[in-house]
């Protein structure tokens, strides 16, 4: 029998066509099975193992080589839901709506919305005539909680997605319009992470998490957490589209190693962490771009990891249009660059390399700056 000849390495997928396929899946709170299932797809296809937790959340492992015994896995999380409504009930023409997640009031009347199916097959077009929002301003604005609509085109009934009629995938040059770039984005900055693990080889311990209901209030990740159901000394990444409105942040300025978010800060050594990996990329290659920043214009997943004792950072990318609120109250489609996700990935992939340095880093810091301190004091006894 002539030898085999070795398996050829996979090849590394497009990042334009993970976009495509993930990020125009439609999905509100507590209705993300189709993203769940084409995570479960990409996961295998790549021959990774996908679980879920008992609420839902999926997980996919990607774990490789004898060093990452004893090392801490590095968890990537992500967000499978978008704000949107879900239809309450049907009568002829007349819709009633419900919304999940936080959107200005002042947005929505007179606007399109698509109706979907179980099967996120589009069945019907329909025009808001009203919208329903709550009474107390809540931190920015009164929201929309639900509204009124008339069937213009196909059917609807109760229980179907009925998601603004804006652009559900297209790219221009290096902008991605899309109708949920959040989380939808971050949930392919995680899954080109783990194709490029898997095709490039790499040894390291990766767990991609994908979690339910962030727009209704953390759901996911604070279920998660509060369930233990990731390991204990996992280094957690909560992954996000956030507002460039919150922290002065632009798109195409690379990715952004985010600190904290609207209340709240996460762990320093995390943020060291990936500062300093950042920054060897980019003495590497200084085509590497990077931001670090606050990014406080919403909250995020980390917030809920962190509470609850998991050691956590954050990682995003600029968001446009958040949440869809477009120039003059008007629905439009988020907007990310291609290139902010692929500097991300990179990041991510480096972050799986060098999981043992995590820690080391405020110990050499330390080390350093006792030194630092030794010979201050004997300059400033001396007199300079
Ligand atoms: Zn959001």
């Amino acid at each position: 029998m002539p030898p085999r000849a070795p398996a050829a390495p996979p090849a590394e997928t497009p990042l334009a066509s993970i976009v495509r396929a993930i990020v125009g899946i439609p999905t509100v709170s507590f209705r993300e099975q189709g993203v769940m299932a084409a995570v479960r797809a990409f996961a295998e296809a790549r021959g990774l193992a996908y679980t879920e937790d008992a609420f839902g959340n999926g997980y996919v492992t990607y774990r490789k080589g004898r060093a990452v015994r004893g090392a801490r896995p590095l968890v990537l999380g992500a967000h499978t839901d978008h704000p949107g409504f879900v239809v309450e009930s049907a009568r002829g023409k007349r819709l009633d709506l419900a919304f999940r997640g936080g959107v200005d009031a002042r947005y929505g009347k007179g606007e399109r919305v698509r109706v979907y199916g179980e099967d996120g097959n589009s069945r019907g077009l329909a025009r808001i005539t009203r919208i329903l929002a709550s009474d107390a301003p809540n931190r920015w604005a009164r929201r929309i909680t639900g509204a009124a609509a008339t069937l213009e085109e196909g059917e609807a009934s109760a229980g179907d997605l009925a998601l603004w009629d804006v652009a559900e995938c297209r790219i221009r040059g290096r902008i991605v319009e899309a109708r949920q770039c959040d989380d939808l984005i971050g949930a392919v900055a995680v899954l080109a992470t783990l194709d490029r693990l898997v095709a490039r080889g790499i040894e390291g311990y990766v767990v991609g998490s994908f979690t339910r209901a962030e727009e209704s209030g953390l759901l996911g990740a604070a279920a998660a957490a509060g369930g233990r159901t990731l390991p204990e000394d996992a280094l957690v990444v909560a992954v996000e589209c956030s507002s460039m409105a919150g922290g002065r942040a632009k798109q195409g300025d690379g990715p952004i190693i985010r600190v904290g978010d609207y209340g709240h800060i996460f762990s320093p050594d995390m943020t060291l962490w990936m500062f300093r990996l950042a920054m060897e990329m980019q003495q590497a290659d200084p085509k590497f771009k990077f931001q670090r920043k606050l990014m406080d214009g919403g909250t995020t997943e980390a917030t809920a990891y962190d509470f609850m004792g998991y050691e956590t950072g954050a990682a995003c990318v600029a968001l446009g249009n958040y949440h869809n609120m477009g120039e003059d109250n008007r629905i439009a489609a988020e907007t990310v660059n291609l290139d902010d996700i692929d500097g991300l990935a990179e990041l991510f992939v480096r972050m799986a390399q060098d999981t043992k340095r995590h820690g080391a880093m405020r110990a050499t810091s330390a080390k350093r700056w006792g030194e630092i301190g030794r010979e201050a004091g004997v300059r400033l006894k001396a007199g300079g």
